[in-house]
């Protein structure tokens, strides 16, 4: 396998399916099932989710809400988010610990990177909720920064879309897909790849991110074993 330890960021509204709004059982169940063919090989996962599909901070304050309580309200949008893609792998065999940045501990252990560690070692899925903990802060922010963390080789961001295109795809159809990009360019070019802190974080650690269809079925496998699926970002 290409990818020893990955982290995959799953965004809220991945988890909504055809729906709105909130979490569709079978696409829970879907991604359950791409995990696991990764997971039977041997590769260590841990796993950020957004919390889109049930609250965003910014959203709340477009509202008059208050920012941070807003932002806090996301955080715990991504913790039910968190225990519900947990029940799916469990509900496939799978082992799993919830982590979460704010402390919940009738439901969720804290974030500890030594425990995480141990976990991914002893072949459990890792599930970091709660994203830094921080208002202000994004899931892509979490992600990179738990990846850097526990020294994962890649970001492995699944979304709707299957890589970083030229120009928007939907506005543009002549727009064509980067298999692989370097940090630099997308800045250069003015790509959209993850929100600049994240993406920051990213390029000053010199950890990878691919971008990728999730809702393809066998994508992530083929990713891990190597194969040129969505696009790499790298140095
Ligand atoms: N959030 C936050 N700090 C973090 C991560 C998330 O305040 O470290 C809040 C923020 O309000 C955000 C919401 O949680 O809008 C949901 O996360 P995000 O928008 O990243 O989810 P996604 O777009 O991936 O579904």
């Amino acid at each position: 396998m290409k990818y020893k330890r990955i982290l995959l960021k799953l965004s809220g509204e991945a988890l909504m399916g055809e729906r709105q709004y909130g979490i569709d059982p079978t696409r829970l169940a879907e991604y359950a099932d791409e995990i696991k063919k990764v997971q039977e090989r041997g590769v260590e996962i841990a796993i950020v989710i957004g919390g889109g599909n049930i609250f965003r901070g910014v959203a709340g304050a477009s509202n008059g809400m208050d920012r941070v309580q807003g932002d806090y309200m996301g955080m715990l949008a991504t913790v039910i988010n968190g225990m519900a893609l947990q029940g799916a792998l469990e509900d496939k065999g799978m082992k799993t610990r919830l982590q979460t940045a704010l402390k919940m501990e009738s439901i969720a252990e804290p974030y500890i990177k030594r425990r995480a560690d141990r976990h991914l070692e002893k072949g459990r899925i890792v599930i970091f909720g709660a994203g830094t903990g921080n208002p202000y802060f994004t899931t892509d922010t979490a992600a990179v920064l738990r990846g850097v963390e526990i020294n994962a080789d890649v970001i492995l961001k699944g979304t709707r879309v299957d890589g970083v295109y030229t120009a928007d795809p939907e506005k543009d159809p002549s727009a064509t897909k980067f298999n692989y990009i370097s940090f630099e360019d997308v800045l250069k070019k003015g790509l959209n790849v993850m929100d600049t802190t994240a993406f920051t974080l990213s390029q000053e650690n010199k950890l990878p991110i691919v971008i990728f269809d999730m809702n393809k079925e066998g994508n992530l496998l083929k990713i891990c074993e190597g194969q040129n699926v969505g696009t790499e970002v790298n140095i």
